[in-house]
């Protein structure tokens, strides 16, 4: 079987939109007792991943296209979620978000953006954004760790923090992922455990993919193992 990673398309000539999901203001936890790491509350990972989490977006440009970046994990345009309920139904899920407009954005809001990317950038923000969704899918193959040169650095039994880095590095690097066939549980578009928000899918996502000429992501065959 042939898989790929995924990658998101910036967009050639013009850069795609970037979605900007609404950020509740956060508090840094105390370090854990038996780890030592500090966790942030509320770690938005899971916000994401809560169909029910009430939360806004902006776009910051007008060039659309069906899968974005939104500075957590990707949202998916109307188009792109029907074509993954007709074909992936088992694979995914989505959330909802409420879009917000240039003229929807609250004083303070756009202050902010002014006074961090300036007056041009607010500028760029659209006033009849798309409708777009959060994208919601599973853990569906287990990476060979050795091969794909990453271990797992911290695993508290106190706190559950799971952290994987590449040897010698606090992070974990570009290395070529190796998945293991036999532990794929059937679903097209997928994540792996041990590399965060990366997404991985078959040739049959590809495939229709192209088939729909959808925009926004990039592919990359990967090692099955
Ligand atoms: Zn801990």
């Amino acid at each position: 079987m042939e898989l790929y990673r995924i990658a998101i398309d910036w967009g050639k000539r013009k850069r795609f939109a970037c979605g900007c999901l609404e950020r509740v203001h956060h508090t840094q936890g105390v370090p854990c007792v038996a780890c030592g790491e500090e966790q942030y509350t509320p770690d938005y990972n899971h916000l994401f991943e809560n169909k029910g989490w009430d939360t806004k977006m902006f776009l910051d440009s007008g060039y659309y296209a069906d899968f974005i970046n939104s500075q957590i994990k990707v949202v998916v345009s109307e188009k792109a979620k029907k074509m993954l309920t007709e074909n992936f139904g088992n694979a995914v899920d989505f959330g909802d978000i409420e879009m917000v407009s240039f003229r929807d954005l609250t004083t303070e809001k756009a202050k902010e953006i002014r006074d961090y990317s300036g007056s041009a950038a607010l500028k760029k923000i659209p006033d009849d954004p798309p409708q777009y969704f959060r994208l919601l899918l599973k853990q569906g193959a287990d990476l060979d760790f050795q091969r794909t040169n990453i271990e797992l650095a911290v695993d508290c039994p106190k706190c559950g923090l799971k952290r994987y880095q590449t040897p010698g590095l606090t992070y974990v690097g570009e290395n070529m992922p190796h998945i293991i066939e036999s532990t794929w549980k059937g679903c097209d578009i997928f994540y792996v455990e041990g590399l965060g928000n990366r997404m991985f899918c078959t040739e049959r996502f590809v495939g229709i993919y192209n088939q729909n000429e959808l925009t926004g992501l990039e592919f990359e065959q990967v090692e099955v193992v």
